[in-house]
């Protein structure tokens, strides 16, 4: 299957195995996850964002029910909502989730974006589990037409090495610990030299502790930043 399907099936089997009920995809553009992950029972809310508001509304009506989903008794629990936002600001509604991702998105923030996407995401939002997904650029060898980046909007495409050095502060600094891991194989036996073509890193809060540096809510900010876009209850 092509790599952005990889990409959404990995999501999808992780969902599988850890069964979290409260989900939000970041930079969720058409909603393709998100309708993918629809399907999946034991999910009872389910949330999307993106900067681009006229991107999610695209294709956002595939993610109502059709008449056939009210006949379905396990479905009376889910909630989903679509919000137009950036990554880059803190809304109230955005914590307390068990699961976030982030696919194939950081690679287009600047790196002050970067350093502030990290703060909201693991030290505001706080989530049980995070899955952030960004192109290896030590695969690109494999891409034919890849001379710098392999798209234009990319602020940056780290190697497993810088991808990894991020990875580490941020577990540092907020109390997470991270597995790496991947999708789209090389070539035989040149798995190990370049790795997998996207990397994917998965992270999981580390309970009771105090050490790190979880933010607090300044009264006199903006709670609700984000633009509800649409909203269904199943
Ligand atoms: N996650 C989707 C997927 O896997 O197909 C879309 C990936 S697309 C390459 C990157 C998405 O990130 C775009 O939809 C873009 O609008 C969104 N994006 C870029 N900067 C953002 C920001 N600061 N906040 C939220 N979304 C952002």
């Amino acid at each position: 299957p092509p790599l952005h399907k990889q990409r959404h099936q990995f999501v999808v089997d992780f969902v599988k195995r850890n069964k979290p009920k409260k989900v939000v995809d970041l930079g969720c553009g058409e909603c393709t996850l998100l309708k993918m992950l629809k399907f999946h029972h034991e999910i009872e809310l389910l949330v999307g964002v993106d900067v681009n508001g006229a991107k999610v509304k695209k294709r956002m009506h595939g993610l109502a029910p059709i008449s056939t989903d009210y006949l379905e008794p396990s479905y009376d629990q889910l909630c989903v909502e679509l919000y137009q936002g950036s990554v880059t600001q803190k809304d109230a509604r955005f914590k307390g989730f068990d699961l976030v991702t982030s696919i194939e998105l950081i690679e287009h923030l600047t790196p002050a974006d970067v350093e502030l996407f990290s703060e909201v995401v693991f030290g505001y939002m706080t989530p049980k589990m995070v899955i952030i997904s960004t192109p290896n650029s030590e695969f690109n060898i494999f891409m034919p037409g890849v001379s710098c980046y392999r798209h234009s909007d990319h602020k940056f495409e780290w190697t497993r090495a810088e991808f990894r050095s991020w990875a580490m502060k941020v577990c540092l600094d907020y109390g997470y610990e991270v597995e790496f891991t991947g999708v789209g194989k090389a070539p035989q036996g040149q798995q190990e030299a370049v790795g997998f073509c996207t990397q994917i890193g998965v992270f999981y809060q580390l309970g009771g502790r105090d050490c790190c540096k979880t933010l607090l809510v300044n009264d006199a900010e903006d709670l609700f930043p984000y633009t509800l876009l649409y909203k269904v209850n199943y």
